[in-house]
């Protein structure tokens, strides 16, 4: 459904983030079945200093189970309502939460940062009907007669409004993300991989429309509701560092530079969906790179949002210039995260059937946790600093 390309790599179907699990599922469930029975064989087997890796391996399988049925949305829907959870927090008794508790009528702030994630299961070719029903909890919320007609309207008036090739996903879908390449220190509009569609856009034009301006084009947002429902969302993305940092490969694997050549599309690894990741002490495939980092551990979802959580949110720093600089500012500093540890050591297969792949090892993913913390958290303040210099 709106997928924006289905190259088939090994049994796992290749699809960017942006698009909503379908088949792919149940195939992933079941090499996560077969990589848990080779860590239960292992058990029995291996010497007590392998104990120490198998907790830290079987920690990565309850991310990857918990990721299988969570869906490969952006941050998974735990990441975002954590940040929403947090950003409610830090907006507690001032006039941006009375402001935006009256637009999102009833809606928590955490479940309103699911949104754009849940419009996703509208299906343009099926005369913008909702077609996933029932199938995502996060969803369930919205799942009214009244919820579905919001989100078929906005997904009708962002469908084809930006510049789009045959080959590119519907436009509120290239809203969530930008692929600027791990080489440059900063985001910048016009460098490879951007977009006047992309997520640092996407977040400025949904601060103007909340601030009662008129929506930039080529976005088209309604209402400050329907604004701060992107908005509570994409704020999110722009933190997920391989929503923004990208790498680009010729066929052999080598890393290319987009910048320095004319811009090719078989170097798009779309925000690292294209690229396998084979976990070293299994030489199994467990998922694409992408979603080893969409995937949020258990001691980072909402309900781990308490004072002390909060506490180090408000302590984040406000990004300097107007509310609408904000973006490309914390573009940039998601891009670091991407290129100093999201990329950084990777080594890339050739490519095969449209993808590569890229082993990752036991001390990537330990290196990965305090990142996806810190990027949550700023999620969080940033988006109650933004809330705050609408609603002061
Ligand atoms: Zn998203």
């Amino acid at each position: 459904m709106g997928i924006k390309d289905s190259g088939s790599s090994g049994t796992l179907s290749v699809i960017r983030v942006t698009g909503c699990v379908t088949q792919y599922e149940d195939e992933r469930q079941q090499q996560v079945l077969l990589i848990m029975r080779q860590a239960r064989s292992k058990a029995g087997a291996e010497e007590p200093p392998m104990n120490a890796l198998l907790t830290r391996f079987q920690t990565l399988l309850a991310l990857v189970a918990a990721v299988s049925t969570t869906s490969a949305w952006s941050w998974g829907a735990d990441g975002h309502h954590t940040v929403g959870a947090l950003a409610a927090q830090l907006i507690q008794g001032t006039n941006a939460q009375t402001q935006a508790s009256a637009l999102l009528n009833g809606l928590s702030l955490a479940d309103a940062a699911v949104w754009a994630d849940c419009a996703k299961g509208i299906d343009p070719d099926k005369d913008y009907t909702y077609t996933v029903p029932n199938r995502y909890p996060e969803c369930k919320v919205f799942e009214t007669p009244e919820g579905i007609a919001e989100m078929s309207d906005y997904v009708r008036r962002n469908d084809t409004n930006c510049r789009r090739l045959p080959k590119d996903e519907s436009c509120h879908k290239q809203y969530h993300y930008t692929d600027v390449a791990v080489q440059r220190d900063h985001y910048q509009p016009g460098l490879a991989g951007t977009r006047d569609s992309d997520v640092v856009a996407a977040v400025a034009a949904a601060t103007r429309v909340l601030r009662g301006e008129p929506s930039p084009a080529p976005f088209s947002f309604k209402s400050p509701r329907e604004a701060l429902l992107v908005l509570a969302h994409l704020v999110g993305d722009i933190h997920q560092p391989l929503h923004v940092g990208a790498v680009y490969l010729d066929a052999f694997g080598k890393p290319v530079d987009p910048d320095a050549q004319p811009e090719d599309p078989a170097t798009e690894t779309r925000g690292g969906n294209s690229i396998g990741a084979i976990f070293v002490p299994t030489n199994r495939r467990i998922a694409n790179l992408h979603q080893t980092w969409d995937d949020i551990p258990l001691a980072l979802n909402a309900t781990a949002v308490d004072a002390a959580w909060s506490k180090q949110a408000r302590a984040v720093p406000k990004a300097a210039g107007p509310a609408t600089d904000w973006p490309a500012a914390w573009a940039t500093g998601t891009l670091k995260q991407a290129s100093q540890v999201a990329y950084q050591g990777l080594a890339y297969g050739e490519q095969k059937a449209g993808a590569w792949s890229t082993p990752l090892t036991t001390r990537y993913y330990d290196a990965m946790q305090p990142v996806k913390k810190k990027q949550l958290t700023a999620a969080g303040a940033h988006l109650a600093q933004l809330l705050r210099a609408v609603w002061p």
